[in-house]
């Protein structure tokens, strides 16, 4: 079992919902959420992440990344952020470890933050079943 502590790592406007990640207040457009920096951690098959008390153990539910056979990455977290074929934030790589999540859209208070896994596709190794009920829902996610 991997734990990884990202006890602080939520900005001041997001808070942790069960395993959903939601705004506690209104992001404009293009705004800045928070820097991220990667980490790069060795192959387990159970990883909990430990945020602000609370323990999620990625290995139960859909956000789990897998990089290769040796190396698996979590990106901070946004391991916690569901994918959605209509997200509201994106991730920019900003240096080698680095990443902003910026806003797309405008975002209400409690929406949830998603993002599209496709613009991670260096992250994951098979394609999965989407069903984000957005009207642009894509069904299959290929990388
Ligand atoms: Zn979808």
């Amino acid at each position: 079992m991997t734990r990884v502590n990202l006890n602080k790592a939520l900005p001041y406007n997001v808070t942790l919902d069960e395993n959903r990640l939601m705004t506690t207040e209104p992001i404009k457009k293009n705004e800045l959420i928070c820097t991220i920096k990667s980490r790069l951690l060795p192959i387990d098959k159970d990883i909990s992440i430990i945020l602000d008390g609370k323990t999620i153990d990625l290995s139960s539910n859909k956000h789990f990344v897998v990089l290769n056979d040796n190396i698996k990455e979590l990106i901070g977290i946004s391991c916690l952020m569901s994918h959605s074929c209509s997200p509201n934030t994106r991730l920019i790589k900003k240096d080698k470890n680095e990443y902003n999540l910026e806003s797309l859209i405008y975002i209400g208070a409690n929406e949830e933050l998603t993002y599209d896994y496709a613009t991670l596709r260096f992250l994951f190794t098979s394609s999965f079943k989407c069903e984000c009920f957005s009207p642009h829902c894509r069904k299959t996610i290929k990388f």
